[in-house]
């Protein structure tokens, strides 16, 4: 088969296929499909708009990155060396804002769940917790 790509336009691509694949929600999306759950992906009308919502289960799945939802004790979430109060402020809007999301939804009667970035590197384990969390015994 002949390449008719330049290699720039191939680096696009490549790179457009490997951010849209590794995104981590889309990740955690097709496993709760596989396992057979029915869900809505981001619902804007509830308190910060969860990444996935299983209606039925009243519960929401937040999907966060380790780095700027500030992941306690994991290593993605350094602090960078520079600019190191611009980076503090943004930080903690950000987790101001999932804490209020996460007191809004439980005072509507929703559960919340986190799975961090981080926790994709172990799918089976990441399965299993989706399953404990969706199907508690
Ligand atoms: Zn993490």
């Amino acid at each position: 088969m002949v390449d008719t790509l330049t290699p720039e336009q191939r680096r696009m691509c490549m790179q457009r296929i490997r951010s849209k694949n590794t995104k981590p929600e889309l990740i955690v999306r097709s496993i709760c499909h596989r396992l057979g759950y029915r869900f809505r992906a981001v619902r804007k009308d509830l308190p910060g708009t969860p990444d996935i919502v299983f209606s039925r289960l009243r519960l929401c799945i937040f999907v966060h990155g380790c780095f700027w939802h500030r992941h306690d004790r994991c290593k993605y979430a350094y602090i960078p060396k520079s600019r190191c109060d611009f980076w503090n402020e943004k930080f903690s809007k950000n987790i101001e804002r999932d804490v209020r999301a996460m007191r809004d939804l439980q005072a509507l009667g929703w559960k919340v769940e986190v799975v961090w970035e981080c926790e994709l590197r172990d799918i089976p384990v990441l399965v299993l917790r989706l399953k404990n969390i969706l199907h508690p015994i």
